[in-house]
């Protein structure tokens, strides 16, 4: 883990990491990525470029549903899918709506699982939007009937409900707390399915809280994507990490919410990822993290939590391979 000199300073690299120097892990094993954005095929060769480089050999992509059937044709055995509507678009119209549950048969064709459902507080701020509203109830149901499993997005960093941050107005967008009624809502609507809570469930800050959820609801799973805010987190308490990774062992994905597009179609932006979270899983690492964060401290914070071997695979590939399939 040498830092190389005179490599120019960038988001993904500000530390000056050779990551074409993949590090020799603690575990070898095949690790599946719960949580991508492949978004299609030109911007997803390099992403598994680098996902392969790190161990990664298999990932759950919310593509859009025009890429999913060429995705599959190149990359096969290497991509599953989430099911998720045409966000770009998003109406409280039935039109929306009708287009909503039509895509989720299709993806379901395409042998999607699961499907996500978006419900971060912009949603209530712009639409009055939440899981429990009854203009979702037919898509709740209808992806039941199609027998998926559900990833929701509820909850986001506590610091962005700070003064002159984007969740300030909390008349508007709700409190932090306030975002997790549905959710519990949900759990028991969809309940006996299971239900990934993208990024830590959104509540990486306050354990507490999320032991309380998992403990209340047996269908609640975790992933551990977003790698920044994670990151970030992580750092500010890693014992008290390491201790929830090991008692919730298996019920967390590991996960990187990684991207792929054009502007950020480098090897070094996707590898940096990958080295961020299994630097932080699996090594003693405690100093810089190699990705900028407006965020958090300055500089950015990265703490190894050394999670011992057999916690490492639950993490990496087991769960995946019992709850993903
Ligand atoms: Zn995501």
């Amino acid at each position: 883990m040498q830092a190389a000199r005179n490599t120019p300073r960038a988001p993904h690299n500000r530390i000056g990491l050779d990551y074409a120097r993949v590090p020799v892990w603690k575990v070898r094993l095949p690790i599946v990525d719960a949580h991508v954005h492949v978004n299609d095929v030109a911007t997803a060769e390099r992403f598994f470029q680098a996902a392969q480089a790190y161990g990664v050999e298999r990932v759950v992509s919310m593509s859009p549903l025009a890429s999913v059937p060429a995705l599959r044709e190149r990359f096969p055995g290497r991509i599953g899918f989430i099911a998720v509507p045409r966000w770009r678009d998003m109406k409280m119209s039935d039109d929306f709506r009708r287009g909503w549950c039509d895509d989720l048969e299709r993806f379901r064709s395409l042998e999607a699982r699961w499907c996500k459902f978006w419900m971060a507080p912009p949603m209530r701020q712009r639409h009055g939007l939440t899981l429990e509203h009854e203009f979702l109830r037919p898509v709740i149901d209808h992806a039941l009937r199609l027998g998926y499993e559900f990833m929701v997005h509820v909850g986001d960093p506590t610091v962005w409900w700070a003064p002159g941050r984007p969740y300030a107005d909390v008349a508007g967008f709700g409190a932090k707390p306030e975002q997790y009624a549905s959710l519990e809502w949900f759990l028991n609507y969809v309940h006996p399915r299971h239900v990934i809570g993208a990024h830590f469930g959104g509540s990486v800050e306050d354990l507490e809280f999320l032991q309380g959820l998992l403990d209340r609801h047996g269908n609640y799973v975790l992933d551990s994507s977003a790698t920044k805010w994670i990151v970030r987190e992580v750092a500010r308490q890693p014992n008290a990490v390491r201790a929830f990774v090991i008692r919730n062992r298996e019920r967390i994905l590991f996960g990187s919410d990684l991207v792929t597009s054009e502007k950020t179609d480098l090897f070094d932006h996707y590898a940096s990822r990958y080295w961020a979270q299994r630097t932080m899983w699996e090594t003693a690492y405690r100093g810089e993290s190699p990705i900028e964060d407006p965020d958090g401290e300055q500089p950015p914070r990265l703490a190894g939590l050394d999670l011992p071997e057999d916690v490492l695979e639950d993490l990496y590939l087991r769960n995946a391979e019992r709850l993903l399939g």
